[in-house]
Parts: structure tokens; C-alpha cells; sequence
């Protein structure tokens, strides 16, 4: 009997570096179920201080797209599970009780629950704050769900840029929202730091892209030991102020936008009225980068037609076996 014992301690003893290790990693990423298909009490721990959760990966229309007859969509009426909310991301800590979502999106709903999913206690009006890059459809339309006809919060915060700002106060049905009070506007300047609270920071940086409507920002989320870079939309790497390889290098984690794969994707259309820098483009520019950083790059924001939404692709491997990463999501990243 002793000597049983004996063997299950040095047994336990060997293994437990093991779990360890192990376990130690998964608090870098990790992979959390999809709400949908797995019951709530069976969702992992999250962490216990500041993390970022990824809330949807698609583009503004999101997977599938409204109209597509193609085989990209096709394949989500046989396989739900293949379908992918729109682009974004939540700040959450866990210490304060606070949440923040990096973008309003069409999904906000679904997003909603999964952020409800990881089970956070919530101290203020539902979310912490909302931080807006852009007026395109696909970043900013679930504010819709804040207003009397959905949930009617009371002055909920929506950091936006300047004209992103005079953008919701002067068209409706946004006016309402400030007519009413459900949100309250808080102004971001280009490069001027918003400290959430002593353990959070957020940072809008100016990137170029279709600005119909409203300036475009990307955001840089700065936490105690971890900082991340956030760009769903930009036009072209050159076109910015900064270098995108050394902006790689200042962050753990660059979600950045990888809305076409390659030149062509859209037959029939011309793809410079809608320029994005091309997945195959970013591979080129960021090939020599030492593995370290390129592990740091989550590809975000894809279009229905992007073939790394299929995780069976050659591109999706090809990616990979770059080094690269597509974002997950309900992927969760330690701050
Ligand atoms: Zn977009
Ligand atoms: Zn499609
Ligand atoms: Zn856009």
C-alpha cells in the first residue's frame, strides 16, 4: 500500500511542471467555445485581470453576406457554425467589473451575449463604454440597439473622433440617442491617450480609408504587462504617417485588417474604389520580421470572399504556416 503511494506522489511530482507549463500558455490565448454551440456552465475560466476578448472576425457585412448565392456563403447553410460575426473586439477587466467594446457593429446582439457568456460581474450601465472607429456600417450601427426601442440605457459612453461625433449628433436616427441620453459622447484626439483606469489605456491613432463620413481610427489598448493594436479598416500600409512594421513591434498583439486575401477576389468589380491592403500584400511586407512578431499579427475584418474563413483553405494554411495568426473567435488575449 506504502509503496503504491509511493508511486502516485513521484507520479504527481513529474507531472506537475507539466500543468503548469500548460497552463501558463493558455493564459497568453486562449481559445473560448463559441456560446452557441456550448452550454455556459462548460465556458473556461477567463482571466482574473485586464483581457481582450474577440467578439466577431468578418467584415461589415459580415459571413455570410446579404445576397451572396456563391459557394463562400453557400457552405454556412450546411455548416452554421462556419458563419462569422462582424469584426470586434471587448476590453474587459475583471478586477473593476468594467467592459468596453472596440466598435458597435451590426452583430451587437450575438456580441452582447458572448460578452454576457464570460461572465463578468458589470458595476456601470451595462457597458463601460463603446470606442468607435469609423462611420462605415459595419463599426457604429448597433448603437441602434442602445435606444428606447431596445435597451434604453442611460448615458452610456461612445468615445468617437470629431467628426464621427458631429456625424451621430446631426443625422438620425443617432441624434435620438443623444436626445434621449442613452449615450453620452466622450471626444478622442488623434494620438491622445484615454486612461480607462489604472490598469487600462486606449490610444486612437489615424489611419486613411474612405472617409465618407467620419475620419477612420485605429486603436492601440494598453494594459499592466500587455498592449495590443487594433486596425479593422485601413486603405493601403504605405498610405499611413507609420510604419506598420515597427508599430508591430511596440504591441503583443496586431489585429489588422486583412479584409481581401488578393487582387481579383471581387469579380467584376474594381477593387482600387475599395482599397485594403491584401492579405497576400501583408505577407510580402511582413516577411521579414523575426517569428516572434509575426506570431504577434491576428488577421481581422474579412470579406465573404476572403478563403481564410475557411480553415481548410490553402491560404488559411498558408498563412499559418507563415507564422501568421487568422483571429479566433471568442479567442481571449491577457493584457
Ligand atoms: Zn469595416
Ligand atoms: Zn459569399
Ligand atoms: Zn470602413
Amino acid at each position: 500500500m506504502f509503496y503504491r503511494f509511493l508511486l502516485f506522489f513521484l507520479l504527481l511530482m513529474l507531472l506537475t511542471p507539466f500543468v503548469i507549463h500548460k497552463n501558463s500558455e493558455i493564459d497568453t490565448t486562449v481559445q473560448l467555445p463559441n456560446e452557441n454551440s456550448i452550454p455556459t456552465s462548460k465556458i473556461p475560466m477567463t482571466p482574473k485581470t485586464p483581457y481582450i476578448a474577440v467578439l466577431g472576425i468578418a467584415q461589415d457585412a459580415g459571413f455570410p453576406q446579404a445576397a451572396c448565392q456563391k459557394a463562400c456563403c453557400k457552405r454556412t447553410v450546411e455548416q452554421p457554425e462556419s458563419k462569422r460575426l462582424v469584426s470586434c473586439l471587448a476590453l474587459i477587466d475583471p478586477i473593476s467589473q468594467q467592459r468596453w467594446l472596440l466598435d458597435a457593429t451590426p452583430d451587437f446582439r450575438e456580441q452582447l451575449q458572448r460578452l454576457d457568456s464570460l461572465q463578468v460581474g458589470v458595476k456601470e450601465e451595462y457597458l463601460s463604454g463603446i470606442f468607435l472607429t469609423h462611420a462605415h456600417i459595419g463599426h457604429y450601427t448597433g448603437l441602434m440597439h442602445l435606444g428606447r426601442e431596445v435597451m434604453g440605457t442611460k448615458e452610456v459612453k461612445v468615445y468617437a473622433m470629431p467628426r464621427m461625433s458631429s456625424f451621430l449628433t446631426n443625422n438620425a436616427p443617432w441624434s435620438q440617442l443623444l436626445i434621449l441620453q442613452n449615450i453620452a459622447l466622450q471626444p478622442l484626439e488623434n494620438e491622445e491617450t484615454v486612461v480607462l483606469n489604472e490598469r487600462l489605456k486606449v490610444t486612437p491613432y489615424l489611419v486613411p480609408h474612405r472617409d465618407e463620413f467620419s475620419e477612420t481610427v485605429g486603436f492601440k489598448i494598453e494594459g499592466t504587462s500587455k498592449s495590443a493594436l487594433f486596425i479593422p479598416d485601413i486603405d493601403k500600409w504605405h498610405l499611413w504617417n507609420r510604419d506598420i512594421l515597427k508599430e508591430i513591434k511596440k504591441v503583443d498583439y496586431a489585429f489588422l485588417d486583412a479584409t481581401f486575401y488578393a487582387n481579383g477576389e471581387i469579380a467584376g468589380r474594381d477593387m482600387s474604389e475599395i482599397p485594403h491592403p491584401f492579405i497576400e500584400e501583408s505577407l510580402t511586407l511582413f516577411a521579414d520580421l523575426p517569428a516572434k512578431e509575426k506570431a504577434k499579427v491576428h488577421f481581422i475584418h474579412f470579406n465573404h470572399t476572403n478563403p481564410v474563413l475557411d480553415e481548410s483553405s490553402e491560404a488559411y494554411h498558408r498563412v499559418s504556416d507563415l507564422g501568421f495568426k487568422v483571429a479566433k473567435e471568442m479567442a481571449v488575449m491577457e493584457l
